[in-house]
């Protein structure tokens, strides 16, 4: 292990000034699942290393119409949490989804995002959510969609100064439906051959009113599969639609070949995955009367 000096910030203000101070030479650490990794395979050597744990007020779930989620708030709290269940069970389902309980009590929603590794199983859901990631420096805040946010393989739009504070999710789509689909084909605790997060809400004619499509593992980045959306609209909710929309996802993903697959199979894989993600969802939605 490489040696860094580690400082523990005792409030917002601090930690921001310390990253003002030390920006490109210093990494911070949440529940530290993804970061000690990098530093073990010396894939990132910070000189210092900034503790967010002793940070009082990072780790809320609330619901105020939106949900609004701390940064520190682990993925077993939100696996767990009545707020996230109720009002966005997509999220609730792919943390129970996550590794073992021992990683996911550690690891948090804000670290997934900033960690940016395709493979995770958050970036999708939340992209499908809608959410957006709320961002602050000693410059000021600045919000900024989730589905915009991953620039490349493990790279997003945050500057060395800036922490995520909060993920708000907005009120979602009335009587929408919401499907995770996680291959696995290996272990349970493995990380996903391919994933899918899907949301899709009905008109009152059987009609898709909205739809929204995420993969994970399918690329450098999360991808949103906007040319999915965009077949699906205004389109009877059926079978058939399900299948044609589904298949336009091979020409939107470019996914990297290794031990879990071929890119082929993994693209395969992603077709399979979004028709079975969107039919889930269309059978959980709720249509106006
Ligand atoms: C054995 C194992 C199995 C796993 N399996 C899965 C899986 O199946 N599915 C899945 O989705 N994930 C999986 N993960 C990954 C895990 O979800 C992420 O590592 C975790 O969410 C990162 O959160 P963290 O709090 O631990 O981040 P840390 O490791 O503390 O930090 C990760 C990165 O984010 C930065 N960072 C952290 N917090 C902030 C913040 N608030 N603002 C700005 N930057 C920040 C750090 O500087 C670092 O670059 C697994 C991890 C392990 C170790």
């Amino acid at each position: 292990m490489i040696s860094f000096t580690y400082l523990e910030p005792a409030s917002l203000d601090e930690a921001l000034a310390l990253l003002a101070q030390h920006g490109d030479q210093s990494k911070l650490i949440a529940g530290g699942t993804g970061l000690i990794n990098l530093m073990k395979q010396r894939l990132v050597r910070p000189s210092i290393v900034i503790g967010l744990r002793a940070l009082e007020g990072l780790a809320g779930i609330e619901e105020k119409g939106e949900l609004r989620i701390g940064a520190l708030a682990t993925l077993q709290s939100l696996a767990m949490a009545e707020p996230i269940r109720c009002s966005a069970p997509l999220l609730a389902e792919a943390c129970g989804h996550v590794a073992t309980v021992r990683i996911r009590s550690m690891a948090t929603l804000g670290g997934a995002m900033a960690q940016a590794d395709p493979n995770l199983d958050t970036p999708p859901v939340l992209i499908a959510l809608d959410a957006q990631i709320v961002a602050r420096s000693q410059r000021g805040e600045r919000i900024i969609p989730v589905d915009r946010f991953f620039t490349g393989y493990y790279e997003t739009l945050l500057e060395p100064d800036e922490i995520v504070t909060e993920i708000p999710i907005p009120v979602q789509p009335a009587g929408s439906g919401t499907a995770f689909l996680k291959f696995l084909p290996a272990t349970q605790d493995d990380y996903a051959t391919v994933s899918v997060a899907a949301r899709v809400a009905l008109d009152g004619n059987g009609g898709i009113a909205d739809a929204r499509v995420a993969l994970g593992a399918a690329a450098m980045v999360p991808v949103r599969a906007t040319a999915v959306e965009t077949a699906l609209a205004g389109q009877k909710a059926d079978e058939k639609i399900f299948r044609d929309a589904a298949a336009l996802v091979a020409d939107a993903i470019d996914p990297i070949a290794d031990f879990r697959g071929s890119a082929d199979y993994k693209r395969k894989m992603a077709v399979v995955h979004v028709r079975r993600a969107l039919a889930e969802a269309a059978t959980k939605a709720k249509p106006p009367a």
